[in-house]
């Protein structure tokens, strides 16, 4: 369920002795970001402040993530799961999340597909381009790209309209491709794009 100042009493405290284990998740990209604890003053404060807040077994206190690094949780929503002993916060983080200055702390798990995708693509700008089809996108500049993304465009809608879906599904991954590789030629990400969706819902 999603977490309110009227059911924070119906997670399961004295189960698990004040403390729900608590995931967070960039808002956007679902990207996780960190683990930590809450207790239900920590779900309180987070829930008043709007920026995420722990409870710190090891500083034994309420810890606001970013009080001392200003790379806060910017709050979008807590959620329980299914026997309410366990938290999942939804955050738009300020900067890194982890004090190490990654944006996760489990910098080497697998990303979400196409933010992995994205971070790929904007670390080819600037390599060599005859070891790189993307790298020579980039070295060809903004007007090829462009002109890659229109013509795949063509093709999904060719595909689409001929009703051929094993084409449809790979002229797709090919606009997807190179739409991420205009984007970070025009110094935008997935991410900036994202922010408008989510926006249009509302
Ligand atoms: P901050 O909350 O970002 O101002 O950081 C304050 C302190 O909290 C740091 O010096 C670390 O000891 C600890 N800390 C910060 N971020 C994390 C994190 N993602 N996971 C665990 N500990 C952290
Ligand atoms: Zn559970
Ligand atoms: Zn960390
Ligand atoms: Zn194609």
């Amino acid at each position: 369920m999603k977490i309110d100042f009227n059911n924070i009493d119906q997670l399961a405290w004295e189960k698990m002795s004040g403390l729900l284990p608590c995931t967070v998740q960039h808002a956007l990209t679902g990207e996780v970001l960190m683990q930590a604890y809450m207790n239900a003053d920590a779900v309180k404060e987070s829930l008043s402040t709007g920026k995420t807040t722990f409870y710190s077994r090891s500083k034994e206190r309420l810890w606001t993530k970013g009080e001392s690094s200003k790379n806060y949780l910017q709050l979008e929503g807590i959620f329980s799961d299914c026997d309410n002993d366990a938290l999942l916060v939804h955050a738009l983080p300020d900067g890194p999340t982890c004090h190490l200055g990654t944006r996760s702390c489990f910098a080497d798990a697998p990303k979400p597909l196409l933010q992995e995708l994205d971070a790929l693509i904007a670390s080819r700008k600037g390599a060599d381009a005859s070891k790189s089809y993307t790298a020579s996108l980039f070295a060809k500049g903004l007007k090829r790209a462009a002109q890659k993304v229109g013509e795949e465009g063509v093709e999904v809608a060719l595909a689409a309209a001929t009703e051929d879906k094993d084409e449809l599904v790979n002229e797709s991954a090919d606009l997807l491709y190179h739409l991420l590789v205009v984007l970070q030629a025009s110094e935008l990400s997935l991410e900036d794009v994202l922010e408008v969706l989510a926006k249009r819902r509302g």
